[in-house]
């Protein structure tokens, strides 16, 4: 049986790149860049007035002969100084005058007449108050990597580089699949003996979370019969381009997920993993087609620890997003298990260094996902844990 860290290694060698479309800006907001974005010009383009006052040219000027020769508004070509003892009044981002190289603010001067005279002469320094050409970025400069999910700081940036529309990822059509006899759909009357499922709607929380919307995901259900298994899982596979099924993938007699996949010639990249709760979690593909299937094991604590810790990294290196893993200290006692990662439900709080504390919740077991509600999230606790110090994996989040 595979570990943890051999399992997210099989992941990464069986990605596959996302489809991308080119969207206009006023939508790339919260999307995934599909593309890297270079500097088309230098920033700033000119050397920039970076304040409304008088462009000086500093050795020469002089506070006898101190002519304003003309206005420099933005959007203007630049002007120039013709007597270098003058100046020119200035507006913030006008492009500085030929002949000067210092501004000074309006704050410093005093105008009259058409003269203008500065109150400080001595503290005025050579180039002050202007944003000088390239000094942000050359022509060619990376300045978005492809994989960063876009913010409103990047959205003003790209609009500055004289972009409209960019490429991003569109979101997989994502097919989330419960299985089993005793799942009824919550809203319909259960009897004792069946239960309302709950994987596919937590898993598509979370999904939604990571960008999904109503238009990629779309929810089945399978009864624990063979050939059912097999045919809809079949006709399935012709229209998404990744399932996410949960339960049928252990040792029961009516656990038929495996079989099923097999027969359909998908490849099972791993079945099975060294983690508590969660073993029984598989993994397959059909290479040719550019499908992946998870087979999320059904106990509902194990189905969300397991779509966190495997299908959301899963989904980010497709996107070539790479978040900074998220860690806290452990603050409870866990008994380990041997060559077992152990995934614990936390409920977290920051300590007065701005630390994140996770202590475990009260739980029954992995059954108990009434517990799980109580949560924050889950610690990843290594078999070799030498330090307090742990992944955290927080619910709704990257
Ligand atoms: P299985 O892996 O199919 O044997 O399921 C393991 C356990 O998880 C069983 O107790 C199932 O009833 C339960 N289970 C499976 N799927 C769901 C679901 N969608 N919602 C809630 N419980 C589930
Ligand atoms: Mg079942």
């Amino acid at each position: 049986m595979i570990g943890v860290v051999e399992a997210l290694e099989i992941l990464k060698a069986n990605t596959f790149p996302f489809y991308s479309e080119v969207i206009g800006l006023e939508f790339i907001c919260g999307r995934v860049l599909a593309q890297n974005i270079y500097a088309t010009r230098m920033q700033p383009p000119f050397d920039r007035v970076a304040m409304d006052g008088v462009a000086i040219n500093l050795k020469n000027y002089s506070q006898s002969s101190n002519i304003i020769e003309e206005v420099q508004k933005a959007g203007e070509k630049a002007k120039n100084l013709e007597n270098l003892q003058n100046v020119i009044e200035v507006m913030t981002g006008a492009t500085l005058p030929n002949g000067t190289d210092t501004v000074v603010p309006y704050e410093e001067c005093h105008i009259e007449n058409s003269r203008v005279e500065i109150s400080n002469m001595d503290q005025v320094k050579l180039g002050q108050n202007i944003h000088c050409l390239g000094s942000d970025c050359q022509t060619g400069d990376l300045l978005i990597q492809k994989g960063v999910q876009i913010t409103s700081a990047h959205v003003s940036l790209i609009a500055g580089q004289g972009i409209s529309e960019v490429s991003v990822y569109r979101f997989p059509k994502v097919a989330i699949i419960s299985t089993g006899d005793e799942l009824i759909a919550p809203g319909i009357s259960c009897e004792d003996y069946q239960i309302w499922r709950s994987n596919p709607y937590a898993v598509q929380a979370e999904l939604i979370a990571i960008g999904g919307t109503r238009e990629n995901i779309s929810l089945f259900h399978l009864l624990d019969d063979e050939s059912e298994t097999e045919e809809k899982i079949k006709e399935i596979l012709n229209s998404f381009d990744v399932l996410i099924l949960s339960g049928g993938v252990s040792k029961g007699k009516f656990d038929y997920v495996p079989n099923a996949l097999k027969n359909l010639g998908a490849q099972i990249q791993f079945h099975k993993i060294k983690q508590k709760p969660g073993k029984p979690m598989l993994f397959a593909t059909v290479k040719e087609r550019n499908k992946a299937i998870f087979g999320l094991p059904g106990n509902p604590v194990s189905a969300l620890i397991c779509f966190k810790r495997y299908v959301v990294p899963y989904f980010n290196l497709c996107m070539n997003i790479n978040p900074k893993p998220k860690t806290a200290i452990f603050n409870s006692d866990i008994k380990l298990k041997k060559d077992f990662t152990l995934f614990c439900p936390v409920i977290t709080e920051i300590d007065d260094k701005g630390q994140t504390i996770a202590t475990s919740i009260d739980s029954n077991g992995s059954g108990d996902f009434i517990s799980l509600g109580n949560s924050h999230g889950f610690l990843e606790i290594l078999p070799q844990k030498e330090s307090q110090v742990c992944e955290y994996f927080q619910w709704g989040q990257l």
